[in-house]
């Protein structure tokens, strides 16, 4: 059954209430960012009306008060990912920022030529390049976790991928292209026991379910505001800090420093030492907002109404027939990618904007898994909570039309 209220909640974001090419605008191209709803946006245009003004070095009232509101974002981060300490937590412009800097500091710091980085096969581009990058200049090597037919992880190429050289875990958490969710918890504890430090790419996971970073026990996990309906340009860096501590800066700058001088500089503690220059105050403060408003409508309820529309989907879209979908692992998030046979995607795609109706049609920035099932890419219609049955019927019945169309 679906969440009663769906209709209440659907106030909250304006967004929604509109018409695409004279239809009714289905969205459905969450995985690619959330949209925002109302206390987001006046939590940001508030900070902009009422109190703007730089953090941290002003004594006057506005710079304490906007300073104030900014740390009080972090500790409500720090509560959402259930973090030991607010100063583990970094703000970063987002996931892709926050993989750079582990690999970009503690990777150019502790890793050495012939070092093992071991990811898995359906990664995010974010989770792959900056590896890459970080291998081409030490000499590491890349590992990659094979992907099964179903979408899930070869986990017997888990244990045998893990080798004396392997020295960084890095896994996406829920996958964006195929919705499947990965035994992270079980990876995390192999890696420990071998004293491999894991990272963790939260930007699919962040905005399904509720994150406990204590009990997953990872010691890094990065995630996107704008997926997780704050807003866009903000993120965070969660780490240990153990390791944040031992790891050097990343970007330099105000902030960041104890004392300059031109023969030598000191570096500022924990969080700080890694936010060089002016942080993203108001998307800071927004970002808070969205998980306060999270915390209004749910985890229990969104996940209800997620797992609803998903099975209803997947259901659904079966019945049609010829269609194949990718990604059908037993656990997954609300991720819906497949193929109409014998149509290209971004043909289904485009028809399907003109029916009103957004999804996302391509590789997903993750060309090597579109690879892996040897097709250029997929349509992915992904559900947030504020989705309605009513929105799966128009994708269906949009997809049935698209079929007699081309057959
Ligand atoms: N990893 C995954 C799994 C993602 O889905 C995305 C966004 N599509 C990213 C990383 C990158 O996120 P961002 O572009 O917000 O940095």
């Amino acid at each position: 059954m679906s969440i009663k209220n769906i209709e209440a909640i659907r106030m909250d974001f304006p967004v929604l209430h509109q018409k695409v090419h004279g239809k009714p605008w289905v969205y459905l191209d969450n995985a690619a960012s959330g949209q925002k709803p109302l206390p987001v946006i006046n939590a940001i245009s508030e900070y902009y009306l009422k109190y703007h003004s730089n953090v941290h070095r002003g004594v006057h009232y506005m710079s304490q008060l906007a300073t104030d509101k900014f740390e009080a974002a972090r500790k409500t981060v720090q509560h959402f990912l259930n973090a030991e300490h607010d100063h583990e937590i970094i703000w970063t412009t987002g996931t892709t920022e926050g993989i750079n800097l582990v690999a970009a500091t503690y990777g150019r710091k502790f890793l050495k030529e012939g070092d093992e980085i071991l990811i898995t096969g359906m990664e995010h581009h974010a989770n792959i390049v900056p590896w890459q990058m970080l291998c081409e200049e030490k000499g590491c090597v890349l590992r990659v976790v094979p992907v099964l037919e179903n979408g899930t992880l070869d986990m017997a190429s888990f244990y045998e991928l893990f080798s004396d050289k392997t020295r960084f875990l890095s896994v996406v958490h829920v996958s964006n292209a195929l919705g499947t969710l990965n035994p992270v918890k079980e990876m995390i504890k192999h890696a420990h026991s071998k004293n491999i430090p894991v990272l963790l790419d939260g930007a699919q996971s962040s905005c399904h379910f509720a994150i406990d970073v204590q009990d997953l026990d990872c010691d890094f996990f990065v995630f996107s505001g704008h997926k997780v309906f704050g807003p866009t340009g903000i993120g965070v860096l969660y780490g240990k800090t153990e390791y944040l501590e031992k790891m050097p800066p990343y970007k330099g700058g105000g902030e960041m420093i104890e004392t300059v001088t031109f023969e030598k500089t000191t570096y500022a503690g924990l969080p700080f030492k890694f936010e060089a220059g002016t942080p993203d105050i108001a998307n800071a403060i927004g970002l808070a907002a969205a998980m306060d408003y999270i915390h209004s409508i749910g985890w229990d309820v969104m996940e209800a109404q997620e797992k609803f529309l998903l099975e209803y989907a997947t259901e659904e879209i079966l019945k049609i027939g010829g269609i194949k979908l990718y990604g059908t692992s037993p656990e997954k998030c609300s991720v819906l990618s497949f193929l109409i046979e014998g149509i290209h995607p971004y043909d289904t795609g485009t028809i399907l904007d003109k029916m009103g109706i957004a999804v996302r049609t391509g590789h997903h920035c993750a060309q090597p898994l579109m690879g892996r099932f040897c097709i250029p890419g997929t349509v992915r219609a992904s559900f947030a909570f504020y989705n309605t049955k009513e929105e799966v019927d128009a994708l269906i019945s949009g997809l049935k039309r698209i079929k007699t169309m081309f057959l």
